[in-house]
């Protein structure tokens, strides 16, 4: 919940506003002040306050406890010009609500955490636990002192500065990625990745005080820490046990269960004939525990409850990190044609792959650290298993393309090439003949197609049949790579296969560089159309029967006819 606390009219407006823009998600405080704000202090999540800042610092400090568990707090001014993160930028959200508020109100939002300003990623906005000393690492990196980087393995993190290095020569601070218990020093940070799975088997009504301590214990002899607990994994017919249930509750991780016929098939160190018996499978707990790969770090070990027998067991594997690739579509060329969700891919890899002139297009956007694998045009197989090669390493890989990555371009050839140990996120970009849609009116207004009429990798008589059957279905078209140096007769050879079916007037839309800053666009006909204005920066969209120029844009109903 998002408490609301104003003072003027001016803020009591501007809290209404932000009320009725997220129904459900604030709650209004009235009364005193001081008292609105500490009772929102004590019950939100996060506070907006049309209050002076200095106001605000003046009642929260005396209820500040720690970053974790405050609330985040943001401030706005009577105005409404900024909307300032004021409190738990990171954890407690405020620097991305300080830019929701501003989004309600109009107002600039105000983010004054370091890490932000650099493009560097906090420790603590990674989402995985970080313990030791943070603010003194975060310090050291940002001030670009050299950081001894000691992991355990590759995990697809967003990128680290130069200055953080493995090597880490004469550095003071260290940051630790390891799910191993470690010595830490005042100059030691430790990010604890999600890389261990425990196997549990337990019979039925089995306390969850019983499997929470020896999971705890388990896992401290073997020097491992509780917080890189990523799931608790069990069998089918445990997944509704209470104590199971509870301890990854109170664990606060998943509960991931599996068939016993499965669990049955992994080969373990320590099959026993009680589980068979009771379940279906020798192994529950190192059965299922290595179900989703990994390797064996803790053998079944079992509960030891003072005065009766066991009712638990449980075995502990280290999972292989997954790297992630991440498919970006940049859109057409226009910067703000980027998505929001493309950039922050960008700035979520820590390798990016792509064609130079692509890189150069978005180079600003990427975080200090990013390793920038450019090649130039025509080494699309070379990109694509680098791209997969990276990612099969551990890293986080953003491979981009134009327009929509999978639209004729490198999401087909990575994906063709990538394993399923890789995650894979695609994100949608603007094609070309969107753009140029746009640009042109509304072309696209009823069944339409792309058809590429490059024949380097497609045999003409393929490209050809394609564009006989729009023809012969009254399909709008948009030829992508319509015309080269090199190939020059396709283009008119298609479009005298659609004259065959279409009227010589035909509305045909030419446009070169979409959303670029030589865009250009013509409204021409099929009988019209001098191929010469025509070249690989440009899209050729072509009308169906019922398409029509009107007031200079081209339009299709969105039905067969025109309505009258
Ligand atoms: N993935 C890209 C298409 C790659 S094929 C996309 O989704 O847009 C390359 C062809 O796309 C070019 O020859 C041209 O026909 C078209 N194209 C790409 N960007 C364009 C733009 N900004 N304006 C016009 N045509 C464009």
């Amino acid at each position: 919940m998002i408490g609301l606390i104003s003072a003027t009219a001016a803020g009591a407006a501007a809290r209404d506003r932000l009320a009725a823009a997220w129904p459900g998600r604030t709650k209004v405080y009235e009364g005193p002040v001081r008292d609105s704000v500490e009772r929102a202090f004590a019950e939100c999540e996060q506070l907006v306050c049309f209050l002076a800042a200095g106001a605000v610092v003046r009642i929260v400090a005396p209820l500040l406890a720690d970053k974790s568990a405050d609330p985040g707090v943001v401030c706005v001014d009577e105005g409404q010009r900024y909307a300032v993160s004021l409190l738990g930028g990171h954890g407690g959200g405020a620097n991305a609500l300080a830019a929701a508020v501003g989004d309600v109100l109009g107002a600039e939002p105000v983010v004054t955490t370091a890490t932000d300003s650099a493009g560097i990623p906090g420790l603590d906005t990674l989402g995985w636990p970080v313990e030791g000393a943070v603010a003194s690492v975060t310090r050291a990196v940002l001030d670009g002192d050299p950081v001894a980087l000691r992991a355990d393995a590759v995990w697809p993190l967003p990128p680290l500065p130069g200055n953080v290095t493995p090597g880490g020569e004469g550095a003071a601070a260290a940051l630790h990625v390891t799910d191993r218990l470690v010595e830490t020093g005042a100059y030691d940070a430790v990010l604890r990745p999600p890389s261990l799975v425990v196997g549990v088997g337990a019979s039925k009504g089995a306390p969850v005080e019983e499997i929470l301590s020896l999971v705890e214990a388990v896992l401290r002899d073997a020097g491992l820490s509780v917080r890189c607990v990523a799931e608790l994994a069990t069998v089918d017919a445990k997944a509704d046990e209470p104590g199971i249930v509870g301890a990854a509750e109170r664990l606060g991780v998943p509960l991931v269960t599996y068939a016993a016929e499965r669990l049955a098939e992994i080969a373990v160190p320590n099959p026993s004939g009680a589980p068979l018996v009771a379940v279906g499978t020798p192994s529950v707990a190192e059965a299922a525990a290595l179900a989703g790969g990994g390797e064996l770090l803790v053998p079944k070990r079992k509960s030891s409850p003072e005065g009766r027998a066991a009712m638990a067991t449980c075995a502990v594997v280290r999972r292989t990190p997954r790297g992630r690739l991440a498919v970006v579509g940049l859109g057409p060329g226009a910067r703000d044609l980027v998505t929001p969700r493309a950039t922050q891919e960008l700035r979520r890899a820590s390798v990016l792959v792509g064609l130079d002139q692509y890189v150069d297009q978005i180079r600003d956007l990427l975080r200090p650290g990013t390793r920038v694998i450019e090649s130039g045009l025509g080494a699309e197989e070379e990109r694509a298993r680098t791209a997969v090669a990276e990612a099969r390493a551990g890293h986080a890989v953003a491979l981009i393309g134009s327009g929509d990555a999978g639209v004729y371009a490198m999401a087909s050839p990575a994906l063709a090439e990538a394993s399923d140990d890789i995650d894979v996120v695609g994100v949608p970009g603007v094609t070309a003949a969107l753009a140029a849609a746009a640009i042109l009116g509304a072309p696209l207004g009823h069944d339409h197609v792309s058809i590429s009429l490059s024949d380097l990798h497609t045999p003409w008589e393929v490209i050809e049949r394609r564009v006989r059957a729009a023809a012969e279905a009254d399909i709008i078209v948009t030829f992508y790579n319509p015309r080269s140096r090199g190939r020059d007769w396709q283009l008119p050879k298609a479009l005298t296969i659609l004259a065959g079916h279409r009227e010589p007037r035909t509305p045909v839309g030419v446009v070169r560089n979409a959303s670029r800053p030589d865009e250009s666009s013509h409204l021409t006909t099929l009988a019209g159309l001098d191929p010469a204005m025509v070249d690989m920066m440009t899209v050729v969209t072509v009308g169906n029967t019922a398409t029509r120029e009107i007031a200079g844009r081209m339009v299709t109903p969105r039905g067969y006819r025109w309505q009258s």
